[in-house]
């Protein structure tokens, strides 16, 4: 039987140190970061060392510290990603979720409160990546070959001709929209949508 995304999370999390060092150098200390899907927020207390301010959204109640424990720039929010409003100060957010399927609905609720930064590892599976939330994109029809990650969270790879295929071509990345993958994407979202409603209303 498939794992469903949730069981493959919880094999990889907790991240590796390599993981978080990588997320960690990122933030400056004006930031205001939101941690989506935060776990036992082992990693939002160390962003809170470094960022002014820190929000931590987690679903899962049981995984959240008491408040008291917590320092008093990091906010902890036992919510649904998918449906809490984002706050409108925030800076940065943090997704990693190498599973998450759902990484064009966090990136548009973040573009919408004006944030500029998704530290991610959702769109390649592995590697942490810092997306330019606000960056130009261009449209996939227009890459002529070479790898592209798509603002609906896929990721590939544009075939060419062997002689079109130098160095440079294999290490850029094109960022796109309007992939062959957005509408599996946004099928996916809500699929995904159904299942968080369900979970809600069965609490
Ligand atoms: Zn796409």
């Amino acid at each position: 039987m498939a794992l469903s995304a949730q069981a493959w999370e919880q094999m990889w999390a907790p991240y590796d140190e390599p993981t978080y060092t990588a997320v960690l150098d990122a933030i400056r200390p004006d930031d205001v970061v939101l941690d989506i899907g935060a776990g036992d927020l082992r990693l939002t207390r160390r962003l809170a060392q470094r960022a002014r301010r820190v929000y931590a959204l987690e679903m899962n109640a049981a995984l959240l510290p008491p408040a008291m424990t917590l320092p008093p720039n990091l906010h902890a929010i036992c919510a649904d990603a998918h449906f809490y409003p984002f706050p409108t100060d925030v800076t940065l957010a943090v997704l990693l979720m190498r599973h998450c399927q759902h990484v064009a609905v966090y990136a548009e609720k973040l573009r919408a409160v004006g944030c500029r930064y998704l530290i991610t590892n959702a769109r390649w599976g592995f590697d942490v990546e810092c997306i330019d939330l606000l960056a130009a994109r261009r449209p996939f029809t227009a890459v002529p070959i070479g790898w592209y990650a798509c603002s609906c969270g896929a990721t590939g790879f544009v075939p060419g001709p062997p002689e079109k295929l130098t160095l440079s071509v294999e290490t850029a990345v094109y960022e796109v929209t309007g992939c062959p993958h957005c509408d599996r994407q946004a099928v996916n979202c809500k699929s995904g949508m159904v299942q968080y409603c369900q979970n809600t209303l069965y609490k």
